[in-house]
């Protein structure tokens, strides 16, 4: 954490109130680097690891600068993964909660039509995988006209996921005049190409993590056969009892194993692969957010980007082949200040690939020997009571800055000829609440939504039972669900 203050860069009181709201004090390093950069418009090549905060790096200055009036997209961030597509909407909403920014995820596997609409209508900030925003841009749907700020997320992993080409077909499509931050755990050659071709004369900024890590993480690997390692993974878990777990493997298949061999031994865990729908993804990793299980077995699609806080423990089941995977998935531990255990399983015939890692992390791992009979049999009980035990579901981190924020639903839309100002007019002339009080407008064929802040809900609710907009006595209700 830098010494500095959100108060002390160029950003609006709607801002910063979210920012507090969110328990953001004080910025990040990587922050207190980028955002007064970012505020002049300059190019940036940023290096830094996830969990160094660059979500709210890029998103705060994004969220200050878009011009609230303009209807067309104005930022435009790519990620390699539909899961951070979505964390990073979220994100942005959450910045932009007060300013009434209107953030929109899209990616592969979910209805186009629906993202269609969704870009149809006022939109500042679009969020997607280069996959679908290239759909987007091919089909005519999504309009990049105004885009002034782009973002190039984990730039290494859309490398490694084949996506950089598709990237540079995108930014070819967007205006000349704007800004690129581009942001990547490592820096590879093409990833460095794709800078000097795209960006104007960027400024690199590093951000040393690296010593961090190894001071909060502690690092281990156990030499085992194939054949031993469910075995050793039930010894290593009782003797370390862990709060909450991420078992990386390398395939769907040993995936699916380990998690149904665990599940049988009445471990609370789950799985995430590539294999398996969006939606299940997505309720899976809520999920285990949320703390309601603690073993996640995996595949490297969990292991970029992904937000989780409080894993205490990384077994990578099998040692990932790239040495930068290793980095990724022990960096899902060990988290914003806290400390974390990364431990590997290593088949005697894997030395190249260890020894890769070993050189790539600076470092040797530390070698240790499986737990013997006794060792387990005295942890043994203390596992028992963890594993059986409710879990305590955490706090989601937006719920504090949802508090004073009531979603209302109304039965008429763009059929009935609604537009936003018609429900600003009627809602801003009921005593006590002003247009501050109220926030994101979504106006879909027969439904609109509107959220309505600083706690006033109820009382919006109450009156507009009663009251018509635009002549017309709507239904409304409160919204089921925060968006
Ligand atoms: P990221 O690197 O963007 O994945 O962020 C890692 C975590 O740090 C997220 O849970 C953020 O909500 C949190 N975070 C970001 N900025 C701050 C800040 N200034 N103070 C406290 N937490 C933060």
């Amino acid at each position: 954490m830098s010494s500095k203050s959100f108060k002390d860069y160029k950003l609006s009181e709607d801002i910063l109130r979210a920012l507090e709201s969110l328990g953001y004090e004080q910025p990040t390093d990587v922050q207190s680097e980028v955002i007064p950069i970012a505020l002049e418009r300059k190019d940036l090549t940023v290096k830094s690891q996830t969990g160094s905060g660059k979500t709210a790096a890029f998103g705060i200055p994004i969220c200050e600068m878009v011009d609230w009036e303009e209807n067309k997209p104005q930022a435009l961030i790519l990620t390699p993964t539909r899961e951070l597509a979505d964390q990073v909407k979220d994100d942005i909403k959450n910045i932009g909660r007060f300013k009434r920014i209107k953030a929109t995820a899209v990616y592969g596997k979910q209805p186009f039509a629906k993202q269609k609409e969704e870009l149809n209508q006022k939109c500042h900030v679009v969020v997607g995988t280069p996959g679908r925003v290239w759909d987007h841009i091919q089909r005519g749907t999504l309009d990049l006209e105004r885009v002034e700020y782009l973002v190039i997320d984990e730039a290494d992993e859309m490398l490694n996921m084949g996506f950089i080409e598709q990237v540079g077909a995108i930014i070819e499509e967007l205006p000349e005049d704007r800004m690129t931050l581009l942001f990547s755990a490592t820096l590879p050659k093409d990833v460095e190409k794709l800078c000097h071709q795209y960006m104007n004369n960027p400024l690199d900024i590093e951000i040393h993590t690296a010593e961090k890590t190894t001071a909060q993480i502690e690092h281990s690997l156990f030499v085992v056969k194939e054949a031993s390692k469910f075995s050793l993974l039930k010894d290593i878990t009782v003797v370390e009892n862990p709060d909450s777990c991420i078992i990386f493997c390398r395939t769907q298949e040993q995936v699916e194993k380990v998690c149904k061999q665990l599940m049988e031994q009445d471990y609370p865990c789950d799985k995430i692969h590539g294999g398996m729908e969006q939606d299940d993804r997505f309720s899976v990793m809520n999920e285990f957010r949320r703390g309601k299980f603690r073993y996640l077995i995996a595949t490297d699609v969990a292991a970029r980007g992904i937000d989780i806080s409080n894993i205490t423990h990384v077994i990578n089941y099998d040692l990932p082949v790239e040495k930068e995977s290793y980095v990724h998935r022990i960096g899902r531990t060990g988290r914003a200040g806290k400390t974390g255990k990364a431990i590997s399983f290593v088949t005697p015939n894997e030395d190249r690939f260890l020894a890769n890692i070993e050189s790539y992390l600076g470092f040797e791992i530390t070698r240790r020997e499986a737990p013997s009979k006794e060792e387990v049999a005295g942890a043994k009980t203390a596992f028992e009571v963890r594993i059986s035990a409710q879990p305590v579901i955490k706090k989601d981190k937006s719920e504090q800055l949802n508090k004073g924020i009531l979603k209302l639903y109304f039965n008429g839309g763009k059929k009935k000829k609604l537009r936003a100002v018609d429900f600003v007019g009627t809602i801003a002339k009921i005593e006590g609440i002003t247009a501050d009080d109220i926030g994101i407008i979504t106006i879909q064929d027969n439904v609109t939504y509107v959220d309505i802040l600083n706690g006033k809900g109820p009382l919006v609710l109450q009156v507009m039972k009663n009251t018509t907009i635009k002549g017309k006595l709507l239904k409304v209700y409160e919204a089921n669900a925060q968006g």
